[in-house]
């Protein structure tokens, strides 16, 4: 039996679980807000692991192209002391296929492929539960029903609304986004700093985290804790080592401006760290928003989560791995669902085995992030650790 399903959101997980659906040759209507493909930057680059990320792919038939494109050896990490001491520099083994890294516009386009998706249609509104099956009203005054709608529409998700009233909380951290460019030729010192992965430095309630992506782009993070308003009031929150000549309240969109403040809560870490955030182009505000550990609802059939809408974590390294599961899992169990009946009852339990994955991994990032952006900068080293092979 041919469901009529949609899925809204062209991310990691609405884009895995069309995909995968598509080889099962089961028709999905994919549902898509920005008006095309590379209508925003992409973000910074993905490393997807062997038991989530590529599992995914393996189950949508793209395991191999991901092995081509990817770059193992971007899983190399050094981490810093503030003063630019050099604490430990993992480097992967030649053979080493446990997390490679990918571009996020490369997953986007390896998953597109032979997808249709509706460009530029944005969602309003969700209803379950009408005569003709579940109601998903557009922004532009249509409406049109299916036998399943599927949330993959992120962290503002406004398919969430139809099955629970949870919302996202800010976690305390607020992260600030930059880019370098041709780094190799443009910045060879940090080129050789940040090696062929990242680098990261952690500092009291601070951290900076610098990623290669493939073509010698590099995405730096900087992170703090602070009030969601912290800058509207400069003095208070980026303490005294505010510059001269600096306003008290802080224009996000204005980068010279935003690039100071930082060098300013960074002030007394090593020149080449702060280098990083000196090079910067662009700004991009991101304060940390989570749903709650454990965000579960009660079932409503017709209507499901997955990735981000369902379990938004803090961003260490597994939001888009498990979305792109939880895609692929969804999708078998609707392809192989010959009746109504069975593609609620396989919903239903898809949503259970999501909620327990989902949770550990929301406890596992919630204390992560605790750690890694701490009062005192030792955890960050001791939950490296823990957590990356000696
Ligand atoms: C700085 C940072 C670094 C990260 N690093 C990693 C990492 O290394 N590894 C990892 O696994 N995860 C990482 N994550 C987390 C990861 O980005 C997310 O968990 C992942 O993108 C979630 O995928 P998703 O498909 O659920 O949602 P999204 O990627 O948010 O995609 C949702 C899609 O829905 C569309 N949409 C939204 N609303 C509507 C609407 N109303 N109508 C139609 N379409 C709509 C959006 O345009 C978007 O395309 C990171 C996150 C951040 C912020």
């Amino acid at each position: 039996m041919r469901h009529r399903i949609a899925v809204i959101g062209g991310g990691p997980a609405g884009l895995t679980f069309a995909r995968v659906l598509h080889r099962h040759d089961h028709p999905v209507t994919v549902i898509e807000r920005d008006p095309a493909p590379d209508a925003r930057p992409p973000g910074g680059t993905l490393d997807l692991h062997e038991k989530l990320g590529q599992l995914a792919l393996s189950k949508a038939g793209l395991l191999a192209e991901f092995q081509a494109l990817s770059r193992p050896e971007g899983q190399a990490m050094r981490i810093l002391d503030t003063d630019g001491t050099v604490l430990r520099d993992w480097r992967p083994r030649p053979d080493d296929r446990a997390n490679p890294e990918i571009d996020r516009g490369q997953l986007r386009d390896l998953l597109l492929g032979p997808l249709d998706v509706r460009w530029g249609q944005r969602v309003t509104e969700v209803v379950p539960g009408t005569r003709d099956g579940v109601l998903v009203h557009f922004a532009d005054g249509r409406q049109e029903t299916f036998d399943l709608v599927v949330g993959a529409d992120g962290a503002r998700s406004r398919v969430r609304p139809a099955v629970s009233a949870a919302t996202p909380h800010y976690t305390g951290v607020t992260l600030i986004e930059t880019s370098l460019d041709d780094v190799d030729t443009r910045h060879p010192d940090l080129a050789r700093l940040i090696g062929d992965g990242s680098v990261a430095v952690y500092g009291v309630n601070r951290a900076l985290v610098a990623q290669r992506n493939s073509g010698g782009h590099v995405k730096v993070y900087a992170q703090f804790r602070a009030p969601l308003d912290w800058h509207t009031d400069l003095d208070r929150h980026v303490n005294q080592n505010r510059r001269a000549g600096m306003d008290a309240s802080l224009d996000l969109a204005d980068a010279d401006a935003v690039r100071s403040s930082l060098l300013a809560m960074f002030d007394g870490w090593a020149a080449p760290v702060l280098d990083l955030l000196r090079h910067g182009t662009a700004f991009v505000h991101r304060p940390l928003y989570v749903l709650p550990v454990s965000h579960t609802w009660t079932h409503v059939p017709g209507v499901t989560l997955l990735g981000d809408a369902a379990h938004l974590m803090p961003p260490l390294g597994v939001g888009a791995n498990l979305a792109m599961l939880e895609g692929a899992e969804l999708a078998e169990s609707v392809a192989a669902a010959p009746g109504p009946g069975d593609l609620d009852e396989g919903v239903r339990a898809f949503e259970e085995q999501m909620w327990a994955r989902a949770g550990r991994w929301a406890k596992i990032t919630a204390v992560g992030l605790e750690r890694l952006v701490s009062p005192d900068p030792a955890e960050a080293l001791a939950l490296f650790d823990e957590v990356q092979p000696s």
